[in-house]
């Protein structure tokens, strides 16, 4: 085992299951993923030591293309996800899905994962499908989605879809942990009645409209033009070829047109692969999760510190009551923090 000789028990008992758990993993076992996934989700001390010795020892094994996909409630992000893992699965593929719901975070509720979704592909052996992690700050969610992908690359999934509802910031933490990102819109209304905060268009590799058939089909292929527009606007990425980011209409329901976005996902991918922007564009993910997770870190630390505990109400009492300025008080607080 990797575990140093002198070594706590706690570390060697980790170190053996993450040892068991790799090797069911790396032969694709998909009850040793969802453990695996379990593990890292949890709050427990001994879960994730296990879980990062885990990570440590599947180092950066696998290769899949990794896809955020995000969309207001109702737009048929299931739908389109059914469809499109299906059509992956036909083609040979293992496909993993992961959703992110910040609505559960906050309200204990969630928008994604109470019905039963994706019912033929939860069916198939080739996909892997796993819904958000609740509870916790979008910080945690996001480590936790990020090991998550990690884990079912190592697994040997072809295709990780991350997907989340349009709410707060969830669908900029998913564009910074996949390779393309795409958003799924519904015909006709504008911005604002979609949701579609600005900046979100702006990370957006592909703008698809769904439920482009029947009476809507026109209405879609208006809004889909509209878009394309608005996507022309937008300053052209340098490492992107010609013509991205694009907007097409698609129908979850008929699956019309959901197989040549696929297409799309996979021909930009494996243009900026060509130009050495993928390994880039993870290499700056990966130094900015870092950063993140510091800060973090350096939070928790803060606040679980005794001193500054026993410091903190009266500090604060003396800067509700103008006794103390705000700036002098942090640095007494932090002071008291670091001397330690
Ligand atoms: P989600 O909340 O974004 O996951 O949306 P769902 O996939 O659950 O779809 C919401 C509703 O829209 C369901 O009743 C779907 O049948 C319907 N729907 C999804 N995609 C399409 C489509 O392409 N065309 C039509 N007409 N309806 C669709």
């Amino acid at each position: 085992m990797t575990a140093p000789k002198d070594a706590p028990p706690a570390d060697a008992a980790a170190a053996d299951l993450a040892a068991g758990l790799a090797a069911r993993l790396r032969a694709g076992e998909r009850r040793a993923l969802a453990r695996a996934i379990t593990l890292a989700e949890s709050t427990r001390p001994d879960h994730r030591a296990t879980a990062t010795a885990l990570l440590e020892r599947l180092g950066g094994t696998g290769d899949a293309l990794r896809v955020g996909l995000s969309g207001a409630p109702g737009v048929g992000k299931s739908t389109f996800i059914e469809g499109l893992g299906m059509g992956l699965i036909a083609r040979g593929l293992r496909v993993a899905v992961l959703a992110v719901d910040p609505s559960s975070a906050r309200t204990g509720g969630s928008i994604l994962g109470d019905k039963t979704r994706m019912d033929r592909l939860s069916r198939e052996p080739r996909a892997f499908i796993r819904p958000s992690p609740s509870g916790g700050s979008l910080g945690g969610v996001a480590r936790r989605t990020r090991e998550a992908v990690a884990l079912c690359e190592a697994a040997g999934f072809d295709v990780v879809l991350v997907e989340t509802v349009g709410v707060g910031q969830s669908e900029f933490m998913v564009a910074e942990m996949t390779d393309v990102f795409a958003l799924l819109l519904s015909p006709g209304g504008g911005d604002e009645l979609q949701g579609v905060k600005r900046g979100v268009m702006e990370i957006a590799d592909l703008i698809l409209v769904n439920k482009a058939d029947g009476d809507m089909a026109d209405v879609a292929r208006r809004t889909c033009a509209d878009y394309a527009g608005a996507l022309r606007l937008l300053r052209r990425r340098p490492h992107d070829p010609e013509g991205w980011p694009r907007a097409a209409t698609v129908s979850a329901l008929t699956e019309a047109g959901v197989m040549a976005a696929w297409d799309e996902i996979a021909a930009l991918d494996a243009a900026r692969r060509a130009r050495g922007w993928r390994a880039k564009r993870r290499a700056s993910q990966a130094a900015q999760a870092f950063r993140r997770e510091l800060e973090e870190g350096l939070k928790s630390a803060f606040r679980a510190d005794p001193q500054v505990a026993a410091l903190l109400p009266d500090i604060e009492r003396a800067v509700l009551s103008g006794a103390l300025a705000p700036e002098i008080a942090a640095a007494r607080a932090l002071d008291a923090f670091l001397r330690r």
